[in-house]
This record gives C-alpha cells, sequence and structure tokens, in this order.
C-alpha cells in the first residue's frame, strides 16, 4: 500500500476513507464508526472473548478505539487544540492544519514509545482491569504473546493508568460535612515475613493492630493507609512511610470534609480526630460489631488486596507496591453496586481505565531504578 494522505476528513473519528485505504478491515471500521458516533458509551467488546476477536491483530481498530475514547468530540492537536486535522491511515497518525504537527493516539499516554503494538496494548488492559485478583506477567506473556519482561513492564504502565494520581492525589474529599454514612480509616502492614520480625516488634503491631498478619507474604515490608467513604463506596490506598499521628491525621485532612463521621480503631495516632470530625472508636476486642461502628468495608479491601498480592503476584517490592494499591482500588471502585442498575460491565470498566490513560507515563528507568538503561520493548 503505498503512502495515503487522507484529506478532508470532516467525521469525528477514523474516515471512510480509512476503510477503502485498509479494505480488508472495512466491516470492522464500518461498525466501530457507527457504534461510537451513536454516541453510545457502550461501543466495543464485552467480553474477553469479544475483545479478542476486536483487537487482535487489528492495529487500525485499536487504534480507532483509543482515539474514540480520549477524544470523544473528535482528534485534537495537542500542540494548538484544532480539531481541523487530515489522517495518514498507513501511519495511524493525524496531520494538524493548523500548526502542521503530527499525533498519534498513543501520544502522551502509557502507550507512548512502546513499539508493542496496541492491539496487544488493549488485550493486556482488558485482562487486567477485569481479572478479579490482577493477572501475573506471565498469564499476558502467554496470552497477549509478548515476553514476560514486556508484559511486566505493560502492566506496570496499565497500573499506573488505572492510579487516579500519584499518591492519595488531588481529588474531591471524601465525606459529608454533616456527618453521613461515613468514612472507614484504617491501615495494614504488608510483607516482611512477619513470622521472621523481631519478637517485640511482632507483639506491638500484632497489638496495636488487632489484626491477624499474614505469617508468609514474600514482600517488603511497607504500610498502606486506606480510607473508604460509605456512601460513594470508593476507596483510596496509599503507601505510608508510618503509622504515626502526623502523618495518619495529615492523610485524613487532605482527604476528608470536616465534620465527616470517622471510623477508626483505637490506635493512638488517631487521637484527636474529634476535634474536625465525629469520630467513633472500633474496639477490635470486642467480639461483636456495634451498628455502624465498625471498619468492616476497609478491611475488605485489605483482604482483597492481599489475596491478590499472594495469590498472583509472587513477589513485590515495596517500591512498587503503590501502583499494586492502585490496581485493586481501581477495581474495587469500579464494581458496580448491588443493584442490577448501577453493575459496571467489563467493557465499561475496560473504557474507564482507557479514559485513564492519558498524561500518565512511566519510563523504564523510573520503574526500575536503573536510569540508562534501555527499555526492554
Ligand atoms: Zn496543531
Amino acid at each position: 500500500m503505498t503512502h495515503k494522505k487522507m484529506q478532508g476528513i470532516s467525521p469525528k473519528l477514523l474516515s471512510g476513507a480509512v476503510v477503502e485505504a485498509e479494505s480488508s478491515t472495512k466491516g470492522q471500521v464500518n461498525t466501530a464508526v457507527k457504534e461510537s458516533r451513536n454516541g453510545s458509551a457502550d461501543f466495543g467488546p464485552n467480553s474477553l472473548q469479544e475483545a479478542i476477536q476486536y483487537f487482535g491483530g487489528n492495529l487500525y481498530i485499536a487504534t480507532e478505539f483509543l482515539a474514540t475514547v480520549r477524544w470523544p468530540n473528535g482528534p485534537q492537536c495537542p500542540a494548538c487544540e484544532s480539531r481541523q486535522h487530515s489522517y495518514i491511515s498507513t501511519r495511524r497518525i493525524w496531520k494538524c492544519r493548523e500548526c502542521g504537527r503530527q499525533y498519534s493516539a498513543k501520544l502522551g499516554t502509557i502507550f507512548e514509545d512502546s513499539p508493542i503494538p496496541l492491539d496487544k496494548w488493549m488485550l493486556a488492559v482488558w485482562m487486567i482491569v477485569n481479572c478479579k485478583n490482577g493477572v501475573s506477567s506471565y498469564e499476558i506473556a502467554k496470552d497477549v504473546k509478548v515476553t514476560q519482561k514486556s508484559a511486566w513492564f505493560m502492566l506496570h504502565r496499565i497500573r499506573e493508568a488505572m492510579g487516579t494520581a500519584k499518591g492519595f492525589g488531588a481529588k474531591p474529599k471524601l465525606g459529608h460535612s454533616d456527618g453521613g454514612s461515613g468514612v472507614e480509616v484504617d491501615e495494614t502492614f504488608v510483607g516482611g515475613r512477619f513470622r521472621n520480625m523481631h519478637k517485640d516488634k511482632k507483639v506491638e503491631l500484632q497489638r496495636s493492630r488487632g489484626e491477624q498478619i499474614e505469617p508468609d507474604l514474600h514482600i517488603g515490608k511497607a504500610i498502606v493507609m486506606g480510607m473508604l467513604d460509605r456512601d460513594l463506596r470508593e476507596v483510596r490506598a496509599h503507601v505510608i512511610p508510618n503509622v504515626q499521628r502526623e502523618t495518619l491525621q495529615n492523610a485524613i485532612l487532605k482527604h476528608v470534609k470536616y465534620g465527616s463521621r470517622v471510623f477508626t480503631d483505637e490506635w493512638a495516632g488517631y487521637n484527636g480526630l474529634n476535634y474536625r470530625f465525629v469520630h467513633d472508636v472500633v474496639n477490635h476486642m470486642e467480639t461483636y460489631v456495634n451498628g455502624i461502628v465498625h471498619t468492616q468495608g476497609i478491611e475488605n479491601f485489605w483482604s482483597l488486596f492481599k489475596r491478590m498480592l499472594r495469590g498472583t503476584y509472587v513477589s513485590v517490592e515495596p517500591f512498587h507496591l503503590q501502583r499494586y494499591a492502585d490496581e485493586q482500588a481501581f477495581r474495587f471502585n469500579n464494581r458496580g453496586g448491588k443493584n442490577k442498575d448501577d453493575r459496571i460491565t467489563d467493557g465499561q470498566r475496560f473504557r474507564k481505565v482507557l479514559a485513564q490513560v492519558v498524561g500518565k507515563r512511566l519510563t523504564y528507568a523510573e520503574l526500575t531504578g536503573k536510569v540508562g538503561e534501555t527499555t526492554p520493548f
């Protein structure tokens, strides 16, 4: 096929001209374009099998899908924001008519600079967002047909997109200033092969946290703090350096509205929260749950998180733990409600994470701390 520059493309997405250029994909492109132009939020695949049929080996469909999600109103030049463009179908890039800049759908996303074809990326994204306990790089390598090292890197980049921001980020605060159903706050210790810890430390940890610490986690020791808004059914989880009062309360002040009802355990680090919040303390020594005063929601999240770490990911360094917390929080926050109406489908979860890929980068050097080493793919 000769290099062909597409001119005069007015539709939002890839044009009919692309279909002419790539007659073998004609049917699929037409269907995808039609669905997306209908304004339906449910375009694209809705199961793993459909995703394989939809994207497998088809860079045009994968590019179009990403473009549709990131530019719902049509491709837009990242330099001058013009929507006037022509499409170079052979290279799957757009050329801005205002400033002349060429841009791809991958530009400025976690996919930028990756030689892994976009259709393989799509399948990897599908798998990690929709597998309840995560998916290992070995599974991705086998199913998507990339090397295990590439798969490992791909998964970390996708986790970067699943995270809403660095750390707890600048998101709207949780809770209700008039109390509301409340926010459960808790921290958990991950890893460090608990049974190898010094005895005093072990006793202190177990007593202070009032929780059973897994003895066999093969993970560098780290602490994760979590907050669960019962009304929004939203969890935020972040690796913290220690469980000191200042650390815990600064995080709460930053993320929970004044006046909110806050549930914690009896750890001294939470003392004094009642100045700005309605603070209820859970007594873990009591065997019954005292009405609404409990932290079972966030504890449920911890058990999912640890199940994922134990079952799917063999060895997690503390350095990477935040991304695993982001991964589990994303799935937890996008699991849908109990009612049929607010259930979130696999396809919706997939499109949601694709909408978050923009503006996030993660280089191999950042990931490994090995500056100067070339990326594996
Ligand atoms: Zn431009």
